[in-house]
C-alpha cells in the first residue's frame, strides 16, 4: 500500500470505513466499529485465546 492513508479500519458488518485512529478500541485493544459496535476480534467469542484457564470454571 503506498497510498498516504494510515491504517483504515473497514467493518464486515455494515462496511463502513474510518480511520484506525478515530474509532474506539475495546478493553482488549482491538478496534470496535462506531457504527454497529462490531468487534475486530481475530477470534469470535470473548474468551481469551489462552489454552488454560486456572479459574474454576463450572
Ligand atoms: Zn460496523
Amino acid at each position: 500500500m503506498s497510498t498516504e492513508n494510515a491504517a483504515t479500519f473497514d467493518c464486515p458488518e455494515c462496511d463502513v470505513s474510518a480511520p484506525s485512529t478515530s474509532v474506539p478500541y475495546d478493553s482488549l485493544g482491538y478496534v470496535v466499529c462506531p457504527v454497529c459496535g462490531y468487534a475486530a476480534t481475530p477470534d469470535a467469542g470473548e474468551q481469551p485465546s489462552a489454552g488454560r484457564s486456572p479459574s474454576a470454571s463450572d
